[in-house]
């Protein structure tokens, strides 16, 4: 039988095939480095892993037959396929000839090179990697003679395998998520090694940045002035704030869980433990920015929030100093205007370093001094590692290890459900040390410099711990399940603090169940420091139906 080239050239292709076979190749061929990484991240190129390289592999080429579905019309399929077949090719050989990522700033140089440069770039291996991967299978793409299918009956077929292939991506995505989900958590760097979807959220990335305006902040509550119970005070106030990372309610024993992750707290007499709030959002980089910002969840928008003040800014017009001190991976702009202390850097020594593992209680490290050498009124932030996984069993120091076996690798295949909540709550009992040692060292300092302290702390958002086989964070929040979205959150004042803002604590306690969220920690924490201001919402105020003589 003859099978050359030309004779198959010759035969009329028809376009699901055809689109089915470009998917392949692009998820295969041009991802060797993707796949090299994945199966090193996922564990090694072992028999035991191959199940789940092979799931990945099949839920891409899924993914990739679905988009390039919607592209497969005449006109549009010959020049989509063509143009992201040499994207991919060369993408993949300077991912695989540089160890570069291709990102935001990776386009941007692309764009920005001169010629020499460029043509320096050139090379043998270079040309005939783009030539084999890319310009061959276009070129074949270019003189195939495509049957596509038509009318009515083609947009059917065309949206029945789009849509078939989606479902079943999900399908694969839902059993593969235990071993999947750490994976991709651990290695974010998988995000940009995957070609082509990487250079088109690239490019995309680029070209916004390029032509949008650039962001001016527009102020917010400049109006703010403390209210009439500063009036005539001599003490000084200290208020900290403890963003919490990754720690879910239902696992506080506050909170009626059935193990005792809560021993110190439980202790703490006058501490207000409120037991029913839910989140902004299910992801540090949506929740921490809207809790600070006055726009609330139905509002908030990464654009929105970034152009506009916020809480820590108006506290600062009202004359309070405001010190952001993080243990995490930065503020995500929040704290752009006022004090940044970087704590999450490994110190040698550091009593409180474990390896590269740096523990909460380094954010206390220095705070006496720093409250003691304050000539203003204070709002400190404590932004926490707290229980961020997957390797939870990294977040606390050995003497937390309390709730055993525990779940030591981020391979989660390999630890039993039971291993993986041990460890996680092993992570809510060192919270519970260090807000319990964050409210002693508040109290001392109460008593010894004769200032007005308290602390409010919330977390950002909860996790999936194995529930519905989901793990970590991130649903979109229309699904996501409470174990994401319900956050734990309590106040404590010292006597002196609740006196001078006339603050009735068995006001608060009889509200302590009722429902709130991030929406309500903007206008209560400026409630709670009676700060006036026409941006103070005084509904969503936690402390103003609880003010004596209001
Ligand atoms: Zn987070």
């Amino acid at each position: 039988m003859d099978v050359s080239l030309d004779k198959l050239l010759a035969r009329r292709i028809s376009a699901p095939y055809l689109t089915l076979a470009v998917a392949v190749f692009l998820a295969t061929a041009g991802n060797i480095k993707f796949w090299t990484t994945f199966a090193a991240a996922a564990g090694g190129l072992t028999p035991a892993h191959l199940p789940l390289l092979a799931g990945a592999m099949l839920i891409i080429v899924l993914f990739f037959n679905a988009c390039l579905t919607l592209a497969s019309f005449r006109f549009v399929a010959k020049p989509v396929f063509i143009v992201l077949l040499v994207t991919a090719s060369t993408a993949s050989y300077f991912i695989a000839a540089y160890g570069i990522v291709i990102d935001r700033a990776m386009v941007q140089n692309v764009f920005e090179t001169d010629v020499r440069e460029a043509s320096e770039l050139v090379s043998w291996h270079m040309l005939l990697t783009i030539g084999l991967l890319g310009l061959l299978p276009a070129s074949w793409i270019a003189r195939a003679r495509i049957a596509y299918p038509q009318g009515r009956r083609g947009l059917m077929l065309r949206g029945a395998i789009a849509g078939g292939s989606l479902l079943l991506a999900f399908l694969l995505l839902v059993m593969l998520f235990k071993s999947l989900a750490p994976t991709v958590r651990e290695h974010r760097e998988l995000r940009f090694l995957l070609t082509p979807t990487n250079t088109i959220q690239a490019m995309n990335g680029y070209l916004r940045s390029k032509w949008s305006t650039p962001i001016v902040v527009a102020p917010l509550g400049r109006d703010a002035m403390k209210g009439k119970t500063w009036a005539g005070q001599a003490r000084k106030t200290v208020t900290v704030i403890v963003v919490g990372e990754t720690a879910r309610a239902m696992n506080f024993s506050l909170n009626g869980y059935r193990r005792e992750t809560n021993p110190l707290l439980a202790r703490e007499p006058g501490l207000i433990n409120f037991s029913n709030v839910s989140a902004c959002g299910t992801a540090t980089a949506v929740s921490v920015p809207c809790v600070f910002s006055a726009l609330g969840r139905e509002e908030y928008a990464e654009s929105k929030a970034s152009s506009q003040e916020g809480l820590l800014d108006v506290l600062q017009h009202a004359g309070l100093k405001v010190v952001w001190r993080d243990n995490n991976s930065g503020c995500k702009g929040v704290c752009a205007r006022v004090a940044y202390q970087d704590l999450s850097q490994a110190l040698a020594g550091d009593p409180f370093c474990e390896g590269e593992e740096r523990h909460d209680e380094r954010l206390l490290a220095g705070l006496p001094e720093l409250i003691r050498n304050s000539d203003r009124d204070l709002v400190v932030v404590l932004h926490q590692k707290g229980s961020h996984g997957p390797a939870y069993a990294r977040r606390y120091p050995q003497g937390f290890g309390r709730f055993a076996p525990v779940c030591t690798t981020n391979e989660f295949e390999k630890c039993s459900r039971a291993e993986i909540e041990n460890a996680y709550d092993n992570t809510i009992l060192y919270t519970d040390y260090f807000l319990s040692k964050t409210i002693g060292l508040l109290r001392q300092t109460a008593a010894q410099e004769g200032m007005d302290t308290a602390m409010l702390y919330f977390s950002d958002h909860g996790e999936s711990l194995g529930e519905n086989n989901l793990y970590l964070h991130g649903a979109p929040y229309m699904f996501a399940p409470a174990e994401q979205t319900r956050v734990p959150m309590m106040l404590w004042m010292s006597d002196g603090f609740s006196e001078r803002f006339g603050i009735d604590r068995t006001c608060l306690m009889a509200r302590r169940g009722q429902p709130l969220s991030h929406d309500n920690v903007f206008h209560s924490v400026l409630g709670m420091l009676d700060v006036n201001t026409a941006v103070l919402n005084p509904r969503l105020d936690l402390f103003h139906a609880c003010r004596r003589g209001a």
